[in-house]
């Protein structure tokens, strides 16, 4: 039995990751806003604390891994939630893990997205978010866009995983990150309901290369096998489980 925590697990990607390691009898601690062992809002830092302190108290031994999953779609609001929830508090939850994940080598799943590629690695508030500044990425992303907050905040979690990749990899512990594509999730619900960004997301989701959009268990099959023994020499990666998407929009970069 491997012991795992992870955060955003009460719906979606999340939940059925938990599903699928709690039935291949592992023991999953699960924080998450709405319901789970540890109950946290991730957006502040008194949530992050207690999501943390909380986990520290129901590992003492240890993590063989950690799952920061939580996040916000593009279209919640303020804007700066999406930079709190889906980069800070990943960042403040696995560096607060990290002596846990010491003690068993364990390693770190990221979720990233698709979506990550479609906003530069110099973009300011991407800047912003890397160089720790919350409060400048915060007061930047109200007066921008829901897409640039969302896919920027996973360009920054992405690129502070491979920054911290060797650093991280002395201690024992592998960081990777999964890159899911459009998946039906309530996230992606609320996103095909909202005026502005719904056609678009809609549309994008008929273009996908293998004929339909992901269901959660096409995402948390490939998180189990990253998370399992048979891929412990993957370090640094980022995993696209998009049905293609990735590979239409850039074809040449990788
Ligand atoms: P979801 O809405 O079903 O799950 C998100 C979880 O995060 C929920 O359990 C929610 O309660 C939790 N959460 C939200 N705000 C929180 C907060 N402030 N504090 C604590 N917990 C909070 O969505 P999902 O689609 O399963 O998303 C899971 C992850 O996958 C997210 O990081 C998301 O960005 C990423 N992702 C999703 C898609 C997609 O199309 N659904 C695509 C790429 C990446």
């Amino acid at each position: 039995m491997r012991t795992y925590a992870m955060t955003g697990g009460a719906t979606g990607i999340g939940a059925e990751l938990k599903q699928q390691l709690q039935g291949a009898g592992h023991k999953v601690i699960s924080v998450d806003i709405k319901e789970g062992d540890i109950l946290a809002d991730l957006s502040t830092a008194e949530g992050r604390k207690a999501a943390v302190d909380g986990v520290r108290a129901l590992a003492p031994d240890g993590l063989d891994g950690f799952i920061p999953c939580a996040g916000l779609p593009p279209v919640a609001k303020p804007l700066s939630l999406i930079a709190k929830v889906n980069y800070f508090a990943v960042v403040a939850t696995v560096e607060g893990l990290r002596d846990l994940l010491e003690k068993k080598k364990g390693s770190v799943l990221f979720v990233s997205s698709n979506s990550a590629p479609m906003i530069q690695a110099d973009d300011s508030y991407v800047q912003s978010c890397l160089a720790g500044n919350e409060e400048a990425a915060c007061t930047e992303i109200d007066g921008r866009d829901g897409h640039t907050a969302y896919a920027g905040s996973k360009r920054a979690v992405t690129m502070w995983m491979r920054r911290h990749v060797v650093e991280y990899a002395a201690g024992g512990v592998r960081l990777n990150a999964v890159a899911p594509g459009i998946t039906m999730t309530p996230l992606t619900e609320r996103v095909y309901a909202d005026a502005e960004l719904g056609s678009a997301m809609k549309e994008f989701g008929d273009m996908v290369p293998v004929g339909r959009t992901a269901q959660p268990a096409d995402i948390a099959n490939v998180m189990r096998f990253m998370l399992s023994d048979e891929a412990s020499y993957l370090c640094g990666s980022l995993f696209f489980v998009d049905g293609g998407s990735d590979a239409m929009l850039r074809p040449d970069d990788f």
